[in-house]
This record gives structure tokens, sequence and C-alpha cells, in this order.
């Protein structure tokens, strides 16, 4: 009874060691690996090594070789249902009929086989699992239970194993399934958290879009590249106005699809956010002259003249409209200045009506080169 008791404990012990590892692992060294479409197979493949390492040194009893291997096999099966459970079950087959002995075929049967069918049978066929989903407990230890129950009765019935064996076999191995589902959701939990966190810090609360920190550490990036530039301040014209007729939660719908519209003509190079208030930044990449950087925000420019906002009518001139300033990269300016220069361009569109898209001119900065797009 001891003997089986240590024994197991060991197998356990083991388990819960090579689970830590493993999820470690995959976090820090391939956290892209979770996410790929080989996953499953992977997953499958280490819990099978895990199972052979369990199986490695067993306990034999009456030429039946007893250990938890059933653990890892029903886990995997149960997370990820029947493909990663038959990857698993390879190396341990493989072993075990090489192993040989009196037992063979239960020992495939009862130890290999009816942890990954059970394991299957009780895996959320139903919804979409996401790579970093929690499992359920209860459903978890409720299939193991199953399993233990038509194990042990089989067993007893074709193998000598003895009934105290069976227990604490069933005992450990429940604990062990119980340790790598709370291993598996604390990190999975954590990882979600982390992932949240990022997001929150570098994303914008109300309109989605990334923030201006965001911003900031892609462009430089990108200009450290030597990524020729262009950087767009926007700003809404008269929202105070679209505010006070049609209340602040109309005017944050119409911010959210300013953004979705910023996001529909941003081409994936570009970075876009929101600066703050009714302000947006752009920076479109690839751009070395003022035609081009003009062509671009005017763009922008059309398409939320032309979008139907709600209540637009009751702006000045009959539309909810922007103005733009744009600058453009082509010297060794720092971002700061070149924000400064856009933020300046953008006066002037202001100062020259609204609806506009100015350009600071490349030579001076200084002076206003301005483009204008004027609507009648
Ligand atoms: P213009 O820019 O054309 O000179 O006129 P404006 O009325 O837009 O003037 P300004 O840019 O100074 O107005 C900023 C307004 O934007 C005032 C403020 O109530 C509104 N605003 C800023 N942030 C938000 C927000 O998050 N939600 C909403 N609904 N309104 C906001
Ligand atoms: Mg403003
Ligand atoms: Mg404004």
């Amino acid at each position: 009874m001891e003997t089986y008791f240590f024994y197991f404990l060991e197998n356990m012990a083991l388990i819960i060691a090579m689970m830590y590892l493993g999820l470690k692992a995959r976090e820090y060294v391939v956290p892209t690996i979770a996410n790929s479409r080989k996953a499953p197979l992977l997953n499958g493949f280490l819990m099978g090594v895990l199972a052979f390492v369990i199986m490695y040194n067993p306990l034999i009893h009456e030429g039946m070789r007893v250990d938890l291997r059933e653990a890892p096999l029903y886990f995997i099966a149960f997370v990820g249902g029947w493909l990663p459970g038959i990857v698993a079950l390879i190396i341990p087959a493989i072993y075990r009929v090489m192993m040989e002995g009196p037992t063979v075929l239960q020992g495939i049967s009862q130890g290999i086989l009816l942890p990954v069918l059970i394991g299957s049978l009780f895996h959320d066929w139903k919804n979409y699992r996401p790579p970093y989903a929690l499992v359920s407990i209860k459903r978890m230890m409720l299939g193991f239970m199953v399993f233990e129950v038509i194990k042990s009765v089989w067993m007893a019935w074709s193998t000598p194993a003895t009934a105290s064996m069976a227990i604490i076999m069933a005992l450990m191995g429940a604990i062990g399934v119980l340790a790598m589902g709370w291993i598996l959701n604390d990190t999975h939990r954590n990882i979600i958290r982390w992932k949240a966190l990022e997001h929150d810090s570098t994303h914008d609360a109300l309109t989605g879009l990334p923030n201006l920190r965001f911003f900031h550490e892609q462009v430089r990036e990108l200009k450290y590249r030597g990524v020729p530039m262009a950087i767009v301040m926007m700003d809404v014209d008269h929202f105070k106005n679209y505010n006070d007729t049609h209340g602040h939660p109309a005017g944050d719908c119409v911010l959210r699809s300013i953004g979705r519209l910023m996001e529909e003509i941003a081409r994936p190079e570009d970075v876009i956010a929101r600066y703050g208030g009714e302000e947006f930044i752009l920076c479109f990449t690839g751009v070395s002259t003022e035609q081009q950087a003009f062509e671009l925000a005017d763009g922008l420019r059309e398409r939320i003249e032309n979008y139907e906002f709600y209540g637009a009518d009751k702006q000045p001139g009959g539309r909810l409209t922007v103005s733009l300033g744009a600058a453009i990269s082509a010297t060794e300016q720092p971002l700061d200045v070149l924000i400064e220069q856009a933020d300046r361009a953008l006066y002037q569109s202001k100062k020259s009506g609204r609806n506009k898209v100015s350009v600071a001119s490349i030579k001076t900065g200084a002076e206003l080169k301005t483009r204008q797009q004027v609507n009648a």
C-alpha cells in the first residue's frame, strides 16, 4: 500500500512539474505556437512524451506495469479533443507493446485508449475554444471519475490489480488531472489578463484605435528604419456644436465612426491613433512628396464628408466634416517637430474655412504651403 502511494506520488509530481515547465516554455519561448494550427499536434506529442516518461520507470505488479499514464492522456483529450489525444497515445502505445508482459493489451486499452476516448467524449465540442481558453474543472473531474470507474471495474475483472492499488491510483490520478487543470487555468488567466492590460495601455477605450503612446512607439520605429512618411493631424469641425445639438453620446458615436473610417483607409504599414478629444493623428508611410501627402489626407477628408453621420444636417454647411494638416518627413526632424508642423498646417485649414487639407512645406516646415480642397 505504502509502496503504491509513494510510487504514484512520484508520478504525480512528475506530471505537475512537466505541465508547469511545458506551459512556461510555451509562454516565454514559443508563444506563437499556441495560436498556430500545429498547436494540437504539438500539445498531443508533448503529452505523449510525458506519458512515456511516467511509464519509463514502472511499478511492476504480477507482470503488470502500473503507473499514472492515463492522467496526461485523459487531460489532453479532454482539453483538445480526439486529434491531440490520438497524437498523444502513439508513443506510449508503441512503448507498451515493446515492453511486452502478460498485460500488454489491457495496458493499452485501459491505460491508453480508454482515457483518450473518455477525455474526448467529455471535451467541449460545442463551443469554439480560443488558444488561451479556461477548462471547466467540474466537467473535467466528472469525466475523469467516469473513466476511473470503468477502468477500475475492467481492471479488477481482467488483471491481477488489487482494490487498494486501484483506489490509490484513481485518487492520485484525479489529483494529477486536477493539478494540470489548475495549472493550465492559472497560466491562461495570467496570459488573458496580461493581454487585456497590454491592449488597454496601448488603445483608446472610446474608439478602440491605438493611443498616442502606441503611435509614438510605432512611428519612432518606422523613422529609425528610414521609412518616408507624412504625419497628418485631424480635428472634427464644429464638434462642440454637434455635441450641443445631439448630446455627448451621439458625439461619441461620431468619434467611433471616424475611427472606423480611418481604419478603412489606412494601409497595412500606416499608423493611426486618437490624439485626444476629437483630434486624430495618422502616419502615412511611403510618402515623400507634398502631393502624395495631400492626396492621402484629402481622400480621408472626402470619405468623412460623404459619410452619412446621424444628425449631420444640423452642422454648419449641412455636413459633418474634418480639417487636416500634414507634414512630410523629408529631413531628420524628430517626430515631435513633425507633429508640431502638421498641427500648424491643421490650424491653417481651420483658419481658411475648415473641411480642408493643408500641407506644411518640405523645405522650411515653418512656412505653410497650403493646398486646399474647397467645397461648395
Ligand atoms: P473647430 O474644431 O471646428 O474649431 O470647432 P470645435 O467645436 O470642434 O472646437 P474644438 O475642437 O475646440 O472642440 C472640441 C469639442 O470636442 C469640445 C468637446 O466637448 C468635444 N469633445 C472632446 N472629446 C470628446 C469626446 O470624447 N466625446 C465627445 N462626445 N465630445 C468630445
Ligand atoms: Mg479640437
Ligand atoms: Mg474641433
